[in-house]
């Protein structure tokens, strides 16, 4: 199979490498009236179109780039558990009601996936378990209170908590000082989740385009019987609603999402596999750190070590970011110095302010969502869904996250990037201390 290099995102996958099929889509060309216009083709987008076909409510999408090229088929795979935070952290934000109501709702999201993959026959090579570790001396309290909480408050026994020793062992590494580890969730191979979804939504019925970027969304007249027109370079869409499922792809398109959703690097690189060194994950769980600029890492199926993490500069160059990364691997695995990387990428993960996901109305009929911040995984599967049960007239869980607040980013378009450039140099050096 040829090699495809994403043109909106650094270096070829493992992932992309480990594929024996990516099937490729035609561009739009021409106007097309349908109910629903979707933009963007990554989870979001692709799920939504997907369950709006099976519901009989034609749906086209469009995809500026190939399914995929974004965050969807590139990321780190960790399903995780509940919501990007602690439910006991969002629970002093919001209540119990609330947060439990989220807890509740990403539960919902990981047996929808797991559901999904299984009934459309999808090899998504899940392996169980993930591992929450602290960097830092003097967080066995909250991590131990983690564990509790998490089954008698929120009716979830998965998680147990990690002393030292058991840390070490399951990681192979002295790097950190306790954690948590979680029985009840796993990880993936992303991009061929994605491939799978695609292929089923154009079998449900939904008309999805690939190289076909919306430049423009506007309202034909407003007022009842308007409808909404998305433009593209080779035609249009003429829709009753839109779906913006652009995450942290969205540039220009769109001022309000833009505003809200910023994007952010994060890399990764694949090691050749490491069947010298038994002691690197021996149970073959994910992990992520508790470093504020975090390192995931995992076994792939094939065992070779995934390990990410973010850059406070981006390069789109992936020589770059296998020297990154390489630092960070043997910072974590001495015994790793000499080891091969073979791939090495990267993508843009869209984060909002509070790290806690938008779904909002930005115009009447467009919805947007997006700003998983880092957790999307099972959450942009199900957001996806849940919009497609919206448009059908159902009440969802999709609620629950439209209510909560999430503040646009300060300093406008143009100041967010050095202000962030700044935050997250600050936060690597306290990561360091
Ligand atoms: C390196 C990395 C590691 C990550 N690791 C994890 C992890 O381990 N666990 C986890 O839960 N989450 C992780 N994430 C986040 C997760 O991948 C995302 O939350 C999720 O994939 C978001 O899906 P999406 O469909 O909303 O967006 P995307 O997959 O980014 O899709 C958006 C699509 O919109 C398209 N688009 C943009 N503008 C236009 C336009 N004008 N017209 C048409 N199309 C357009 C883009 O080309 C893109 O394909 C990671 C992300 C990255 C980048």
């Amino acid at each position: 199979m040829d090699v495809w290099q994403s043109p909106i995102a650094p270096g070829i996958s493992w992932y992309q490498a480990t594929l024996t099929e990516r099937p490729t889509y035609p561009a739009l060309d021409g106007s097309k009236s349908i109910d629903v216009a979707i933009i963007g083709g990554g989870y979001t987008g692709l799920q939504a179109a997907y369950n709006l076909a099976k519901a009989g409510i034609s749906v086209a999408l469009i995809e500026a780039s190939r399914f995929g090229d974004g965050a969807s088929g590139r990321n780190g795979g960790q399903m995780g558990t509940g919501q990007r935070w602690w439910p006991e952290d969002l629970e002093k934000e919001i209540g119990y009601e609330r947060s439990k109501a989220l807890f509740d709702m990403a539960e919902n999201a990981k047996r929808h996936l797991l559901d999904f993959a299984e009934v459309h026959g999808i090899d998504m090579e899940y392996m169980p378990g993930q591992m929450n570790v602290s960097h830092k001396r003097g967080h066995e309290k909250d991590y131990r209170a983690t564990a509790e909480i998490a089954a008698e408050r929120y009716g979830y026994p998965h998680i147990s908590f990690m002393d030292g020793q058991e840390t070490a062992e399951r990681l192979g590494t002295k790097d950190y000082y306790c954690g948590v580890r979680d029985t009840g969730t796993g990880h993936i191979h992303p991009l061929k989740l994605l491939v799978g979804l695609a292929r089923a939504a154009q079998a449900a019925g939904a008309q999805i385009f690939e190289m076909t970027r919306a430049t423009g969304i506007e309202k034909t007249r407003n007022g009842p019987g308007g409808k909404i027109l998305v433009r593209t370079p080779s035609g249009t869409l003429t829709a009753d609603r839109v779906l913006i499922a652009t995450n942290a792809y969205i540039g220009d398109l769109e001022p309000v999402t833009s505003a809200h959703i910023m994007p952010i690097g994060s890399f990764i690189a694949a090691t050749a596999p490491l069947d010298d060194f038994p002691d690197v994950l021996p149970g073959g769980e994910a992990v992520a750190d508790s470093r504020f600029v975090v390192r995931y890492f995992r076994k792939s199926r094939d065992n070779r070590l995934l390990f990410g993490g973010r850059e406070v500069y981006t390069s789109s160059n992936p020589a770059d970011t296998a020297n990154a990364i390489r630092k960070q691997i043997v910072d974590t695995y001495p015994a790793l110095k000499d080891v091969e990387i073979t791939h090495a990428w990267g993508g843009n993960v869209g984060i909002t302010l509070p790290r806690q996901p938008f779904v909002r109305e930005v115009m009447p009929g467009v919805t947007s969502i997006g700003g998983y911040s880092g957790h999307g995984v099972m959450l942009s599967n199900y957001c996806g869904k849940l919009y497609a049960d919206m448009v059908g007239g159902r009440a969802t869980d999709l609620d629950h996250l439209a209510a909560l607040k999430i503040p646009a980013f300060p300093g406008g378009r143009h100041m967010r990037s050095p202000l962030l450039f700044l935050a997250l140099t600050w936060f690597a050096l306290r990561d360091r201390l």
